[in-house]
């Protein structure tokens, strides 16, 4: 899995092509009411300390008793990144002194992680598909927050976050660019939100990545890494590689190394910044936590999950193309987001999917992105636009009719097929109709009827003129037919 990338993928160095190697470690917040060891709640943006139980605050004495949940969210998400699944782990206790952390260690796992190896399987845009692999997903204890704006010469704590579950998810160096980890970072997120096991809201932190950079050049062993601490939105993640990169190569060409350290992505000024060295890097003295026995679940219990899981991304993409003849590219757009292909499916079923899915990405995306809606928020509905699409194969209004139709039902809502019977906008099917906007066109262009007879093109024209006269509410295949009848041409 460490094939060198393809040409495009390279960058352009003083001295000739570099390759750029980057490895994902992604922190991803377990969906679950309650913290990974105590019965405290989860909810985001409560009052400062006010979903701290005793065993988060770290009393003396207090012990920590794992959340099931959180243990089937970890499983069921290592199902859906396609991984082996460890019937026995162990929980470890990571060393280091933080303000934020008051039992002085984390709860993390270590040597034995609750998923092993998987993969993920990325699309991009250009028609390639990356796979990558999965290194390991362990669940751990997230810390609390710091607070040093709150008061001039003292700094406060908030530990509501303080022992909430994560998921700390581990990709294999396989990524080769900025825009590959930009894309596997959406395609985890999609899953995770299939999955239900984490909301993926990187607004609020609940998807985070650690970023780890080297470069070399092509077909040559891996270089020395930099790792770029709690990255926490996609565009930040792809700014911060591709400036870490052209960091790294300009010291190499240089002549310089690299040396081997933790760094800070800036988003202000889009560098990164180094935090800490090899040389002041951590000993957590790593060991199994003596307050929790090694987690052991059996097969049945494993299997008992995986009969549960939803249709995820990559099956429902296959099956859109399969089933509905969509392009690749179409399904895993309409995929990206459960939601989205739900209410496609919606509209589809029963229909022309192209059309219907025509509509969707056109139509309905680009509304909903122009006013940065949800399609949650969408204020039509699957079943409603089923109606317009429906009265388009009807014949009752034309493709033109039905985009003003859409415009009507998306500002002031109502059922489509009311709109079209109240304001009239049922297509003109009776040829009579047509026949008197024809003859009235005709009769007053003189000029352009007798050109029209040696120049053909004029017919277009003269399309053009009875679908704007009649408001676009005729059929433009019946005009046609009869102005060449008319014209003689
Ligand atoms: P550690 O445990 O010290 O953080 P790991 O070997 O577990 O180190 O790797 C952490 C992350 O760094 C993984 O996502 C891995 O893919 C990535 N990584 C390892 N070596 C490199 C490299 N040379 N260049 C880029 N990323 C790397
Ligand atoms: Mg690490």
């Amino acid at each position: 899995m460490n094939a060198p990338a393809k040409t495009s993928k390279l960058i352009k160095g003083a001295s000739g092509d570099w390759e750029v190697v980057i490895g994902l470690e992604v922190h991803a917040q377990v969906s679950s009411k309650a913290k990974l060891f105590s019965g405290a709640s989860t909810e985001f943006g409560g009052e400062p300390n006010s979903h701290v139980s005793l065993v988060d605050a770290a009393m003396p004495g207090m012990l920590p008793v794992i959340n099931e949940e959180c243990v089937k969210q970890a499983i069921r998400t290592g199902l859906g990144l396609k991984a082996r699944i460890n019937l026995k782990s162990v929980f470890d206790r990571k060393n280091y002194f933080y303000p934020d952390l008051p039992q002085g260690y984390q709860i993390s796992q270590y040597k034995s992680p609750i998923v092993g190896e998987g993969e993920a399987m990325v699309d991009m845009p250009g028609g390639e598909t990356v796979h990558v692999g999965i290194e390991r997903l362990h669940l751990e204890q997230d810390a609390g927050k710091s607070l040093h704006d709150q008061h001039p010469s003292m700094s406060f704590v908030d530990l509501n976050r303080s022992g909430v579950a994560l998921m700390e998810i581990v990709s294999k160096p396989d990524l080769r660019s900025a825009d590959d980890a930009k894309a596997y970072v959406g395609k985890l997120r999609t899953i995770l939100r299939y999955l239900g096991t984490c909301d993926g809201d990187m607004e609020k932190g609940s998807l985070r990545a650690d970023v780890n950079v080297s470069v070399r050049r092509p077909g040559e062993p891996l270089g020395t890494r930099c790792e770029i601490k709690n990255v926490n939105s996609i565009r930040f993640i792809g700014q911060a590689i591709e400036h870490e990169a052209r960091r790294q190569i300009g010291i190499l060409e240089d002549g310089g190394k690299i040396d081997q350290e933790t760094r800070l992505f800036d988003p202000g000024k889009g560098e990164t910044r180094s935090m800490r060295n090899k040389e002041e890097a951590h000993d957590y003295r790593y060991f199994p936590d003596p307050d929790l026995l090694p987690l052991e679940f059996d097969q049945a219990y494993v299997d008992e999950l995986k009969a549960h899981l939803p249709e995820l991304p990559d099956e429902k993409k296959a099956r859109f193309v399969r089933d509905f003849g969509l392009s690749a590219y179409d399904a895993g757009v309409l995929v990206s987001e459960r939601a989205t292909a739900d209410y496609f499916e919606a509209v589809a079923k029963g229909r022309d999917a192209k059309l219907a899915a025509n509509w969707v990405i056109n139509e309905l995306f680009g509304r909903l992105n122009k006013e940065g809606k949800d399609i949650a928020a969408s204020p039509i509905t699957a079943e409603r636009l089923a109606a317009i699409l429906d009265l388009i194969a009807e014949g009752t209004i034309s493709g033109k009719i039905a985009k003003d139709l859409f415009e009507i039902c998306w500002s002031e809502g109502g059922d489509p097929r009311a709109i079209v019977e109240a304001r009239g906008l049922k297509q003109v099917t009776d040829t009579g109709a047509i026949a008197k906007v024809v003859d009235e066109i005709v009769a007053a262009n003189p000029e352009k009827v007798a050109q029209a007879k040696t120049n053909e093109k004029l017919l277009g024209w003269f399309v053009g003129q009875v679908m704007k006269s009649s408001g676009g509410k005729v059929n433009p295949q019946a005009v046609n037919d009869l102005l060449r009848k008319k014209l003689g041409i």
